[in-house]
């Protein structure tokens, strides 16, 4: 019945409307999307999408429903609604909508704009803060990427993370990295930044430097906040062990914000497009171990029937946000949208959009 419902509303809407999907959201309401990806290429599709609407196209976009979480609806809006657009679109917005507003992240919500501000102000007491370029994970709040954009930072994804960080070095003597501490950690090793080069920032309000020396904050090279993903941070060495007992010939690949020692023991560490692809173009029979979350691995392993492709853990890992949004939440989106009056649209406030926009741009520019 709901089914029927939005297929109908998505019918009699046409192309003013535009469903995007996450990789992580469930089966059902991934059946509705017209695009499918993870954050980053959800957020280029929302860019790319919202320029062909221009104002000579009648019936062009005007909503987009996101089936993800709130960091990514507020990119889209970011992007889709940039001056830019705008101005292709005579001014006409294009209305991003999350059917569940309480779809946040647990990672996200791990630094805010104060807890950054602050330890920004540390660390200008005790090194050149020109000197410092702010990196954050797409994984994060408006107001953090603002805080990027304004002082000559930058966002990255798991995709470009690396990328992003020889980016930011180049411009800078060290980077701090927030909010995800796995991915900064593993993309710094793997670009050869020596441990002694990576200091930890314990965000507790009450420590002094984050509870590290003058020194330690002198000779880094990256600075890590210390938030995590708790979806990922879940998978431990045993695991591999027992699944490398399990299946002999089994491939371990997880994403990057799994924790250190799981992504050095793992035969593979990429971001979530990366597993779809590398899992995809394997040849028939391979045997795959899979660390990130539950339902992704498990619509991969429907996809690929040729392979084996199980959880990294024998209990899988879901994000419970992702989960929020249903086929019911989704399907309440439309008679709203239809007389004109959408319901929980995310916008981001106009000054603190303008200068997130210059660090997407950056990420963008270095996918
Ligand atoms: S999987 Fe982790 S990082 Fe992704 S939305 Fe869920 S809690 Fe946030």
């Amino acid at each position: 019945m709901l089914h029927k419902i939005i297929e109908s509303a998505k019918k009699r809407l046409g192309n003013r409307l535009l469903i995007l999907g996450h990789h992580y959201q469930r089966e059902e309401v991934i059946a509705h999307a017209d695009l499918v990806g993870d954050s980053f290429q959800l957020s280029r599709m929302a860019a790319e999408r919202s320029v062909f609407s221009d104002v000579s196209n009648a019936g062009g976009l005007e909503f987009i429903i996101f089936c993800g979480v709130h960091f990514m609806a507020e990119t889209a809006d970011i992007l889709a609604n940039s001056p830019a657009n705008l101005a292709r679109r005579g001014g006409r917005r294009v209305e991003v909508i999350l059917p569940d507003v309480l779809a946040g992240c647990s990672m996200a919500d791990m630094a805010s704009y104060e807890t950054v501000s602050n330890c920004w102000e540390q660390l200008s007491r005790v090194i050149n803060i020109d000197e410092v370029i702010p990196v954050t994970y797409v994984n994060s709040s408006a107001e953090l990427k603002s805080f990027c954009g304004e002082r000559g930072g930058i966002s990255c994804t798991s995709g470009n993370a690396r990328a992003v960080l020889e980016w930011a070095l180049s411009r800078g003597r060290r980077v701090l990295f927030f909010p995800d501490q796995h991915l900064g950690r593993n993309t710094a090793l793997k670009m050869g930044i020596s441990p002694n080069e990576i200091a930890d920032w314990n965000s507790a309000a009450d420590l002094e430097l984050g509870g590290n020396s003058v020194e330690i904050i002198s000779r880094s090279k990256i600075l890590l906040w210390d938030g995590f993903c708790c979806v990922h941070q879940r998978f431990l060495l045993g695991h591999i062990d027992e699944i490398r007992n399990a299946i002999p010939n089994v491939r371990v690949i997880v994403h990057p914000e799994c924790r250190q020692d799981v992504v050095s023991k793992a035969d593979e560490a990429g971001s979530t497009a990366y597993i779809l692809k590398r899992i995809t173009e394997s040849p028939p029979g391979s045997c795959w171990a899979v660390g990130t979350e539950g339902r992704f691995v498990e619509r991969i392993a429907k996809q690929n029937p040729d392979k084996t492709v199980v959880n990294l853990a024998f209990q899988p890992s879901y994000c419970s946000t992702m989960g929020l949004i249903t086929l019911e939440n989704l399907a309440s989106m439309f008679n709203p949208i239809e007389q004109g009056k959408p319901l929980n649209v995310i916008r981001v406030d106009e000054k603190i959009a303008k200068n997130a926009l210059i660090a997407l741009q950056r990420m963008l520019e270095n996918g």
